[in-house]
């Protein structure tokens, strides 16, 4: 699909109000604010700071397999459906931004350590086998042909070559431009409040007292998605932020290439791995940490990621590390998103992407501008409607007393 982008406009004055205003300048709401203008709508993202929040952090792992977990069946679908949209989305976002995302057909390698992870690694195959899914059983020693760098010591893994990467940073910086020249309006600041007209969202109301009218509101704050007062507290979305501390290496010349796909291991219950890009980054992630908004790099986080990386490829301590840092995933009590019209008319949302945001973002996009267009998620997406929380008002107020 390929719409031509409108032409750049002047913000709507006084009364005009925006067809859609999407609160959260992420990953998530701009793709749904430049797919919504791209339908013609007359769209505005509200977000002091447009084209950051956790894709600064985050990996870019295209991870529908690897990342499948027992229970979500449902989400990988979602997952997949995304994943077959990533070549042609790029194609189409670096067009209409001038943006190169560095997107890399490397595959993944899932590789065990002991006899446990191995077991545990040969229970996902058969699963990932029983869904239809594309893996590969390699012994240890194809596993080291493949990726030299690897410790001895590595029993077996799973080769995926059908999942890829994709650099976050890149790709905020890439929706934002495509925003811009598709005409969305962006308002560098926070939304403190949701405006109500009666019994429908309409609009928000910014720090600093500017009030916007939108016929639409798509909230898409991320983490603080179930914090933007004037929601009512029966569509408000139960999103919570789960911390991941990541690190950045680099690859100088001489170990170039040092891995040639993504490589991940579960090591001691903890999930490590290190995606190469062709610039010569390595990224080495995540902790999952329940600890609220904090964002601090801890050196204990620093520590066990070293280590578990350590132990699936020795060399790392070779490379200099260049960067530390935390973000927040928003999880939702599914780990799957919350996607449309939710029980307040004029109020959908885009959020509950958790460790899949990146992967997301072209599903998201898609889905999004079907739901503010047509009033309705297209069927494939009705899984992920918000109304699947929905609480009861008797119910919350019986819960708040
Ligand atoms: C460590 C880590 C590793 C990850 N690795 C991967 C990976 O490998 N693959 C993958 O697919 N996903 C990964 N993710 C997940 C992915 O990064 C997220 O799911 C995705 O970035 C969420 O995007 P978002 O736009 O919904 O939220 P965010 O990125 O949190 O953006 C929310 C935006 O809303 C704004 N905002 C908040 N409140 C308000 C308000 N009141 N008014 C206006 N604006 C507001 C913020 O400023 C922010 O810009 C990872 C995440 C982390 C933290």
């Amino acid at each position: 699909m390929h719409t031509p982008p409108h032409t750049a406009r002047e913000a709507p004055t006084g009364d005009a109000p925006y067809d859609v205003l999407v609160v959260g300048g992420g990953i998530i709401g701009l793709v749904t604010a430049w797919r919504a203008a791209q339908r013609g709508l007359r769209t505005a993202v509200a977000d002091p700071a447009p084209g950051g929040g956790a894709a600064q952090v985050a990996a870019g792992m295209l991870a529908a397999v690897t990342e499948l977990h027992y229970g979500e069946q449902t989400l990988l679908g979602l997952n997949l459906a995304s994943a077959r949209r990533y070549p042609s989305f790029v194609a189409e976002l670096e067009e209409a931004s001038g943006h190169d995302l560095a997107f890399r057909t490397c595959g993944t390698l899932s590789v065990a350590l002991d006899a446990d992870d191995r077991a545990h690694l040969r229970e996902l195959h058969a699963f990932q086998r029983r869904l239809g899914l594309d893996a590969q059983w390699l012994t240890g020693r194809e596993c080291r042909r493949l990726e030299p760098m690897l410790a001895p010591g590595v029993r077996g893994g799973l080769r995926v070559d059908g999942d890829h990467q994709v650099d976050p940073r890149r790709l905020a910086a890439a929706l934002l431009t495509a925003c811009e020249r598709a005409g969305v309006t962006l308002h560098r600041a926070r939304a403190e409040r949701l405006a109500l007209d009666g019994d429908r969202a309409a609009g928000a109301e910014l720090a600093g007292g500017t009030r916007l009218a939108a016929g639409q509101t798509v909230l898409a704050a991320g983490s603080l998605s179930g914090r933007l007062p004037g929601v009512p507290e029966e569509v408000l979305p139960p999103v919570r932020p789960v911390k991941g501390q990541v690190l950045r290496l680099s690859v100088p010349g001489p170990y170039a290439p040092f891995l040639s796909r993504t490589v991940r291991a579960v090591v001691r219950g903890g999930h490590v791995y290190l995606v190469p890009r062709e610039n010569g980054e390595l990224v080495v992630g995540a902790t999952t940490e329940e600890l609220g908004w904090d964002t601090t790099v801890t050196a204990g986080g620093v520590y066990e990621l070293l280590r578990d990386a350590h132990e699936l490829v020795p060399g790392i301590t070779e490379l200099p590390l260049v960067e530390t840092r935390a973000g927040l995933r928003p999880g939702s009590p599914d780990n799957a998103p919350l996607l449309g019209p939710t029980a307040l008319p004029g109020l959908q949302l885009a959020t509950g992407h958790y460790r899949n945001g990146v992967l997301l973002t072209p599903i998201t996009g898609d889905v999004m501008a079907e739901a503010l267009t047509g009033g309705e998620l297209p069927p494939d997406a009705r899984p992920f409607s918000p109304r699947r929380f929905t609480r009861h008002p008797a119910a919350v107020q019986e819960h708040t007393a």
